[in-house]
């Protein structure tokens, strides 16, 4: 575990405050598109909030609140498979580090 005099990761993390807009998701995956891509996986493994998953029956999970608002999902996603937007103004993360 990567541990300084801050904390470890995960406790630092713990810190932030998320506001979860249950009314809108910022993030929605075009499944068809997905699936012709193959993107689950490399939307899984790029996350660094376990945003993503993959469900049993092939369909990719987005589960918005976690997430970190980083973009690494948007910069790598093939063409047409995400639409994403940063959440709605007071909703989302805010940081209390840095
Ligand atoms: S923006 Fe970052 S944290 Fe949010 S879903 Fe994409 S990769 Fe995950």
């Amino acid at each position: 575990m990567n541990t300084n005099q801050f904390g470890t990761v995960t406790e630092r993390l713990d810190r932030n405050h998320y506001e979860t807009d249950v009314e809108q998701s910022h993030i929605t995956v075009d499944q068809a598109a997905a699936r012709a891509a193959d993107a689950g996986p490399l939307l899984v493994r790029i996350c660094p909030a376990h945003v993503y998953s993959i469900q049993a029956d092939g369909t990719i999970g987005v589960m918005a609140a976690a997430c970190l608002e980083c973009g690494a999902c948007l910069a790598v996603a093939p063409p047409g498979v995400l639409s994403w937007r940063y959440p709605r103004s007071g909703m989302g993360i805010t940081y209390r580090e840095g």
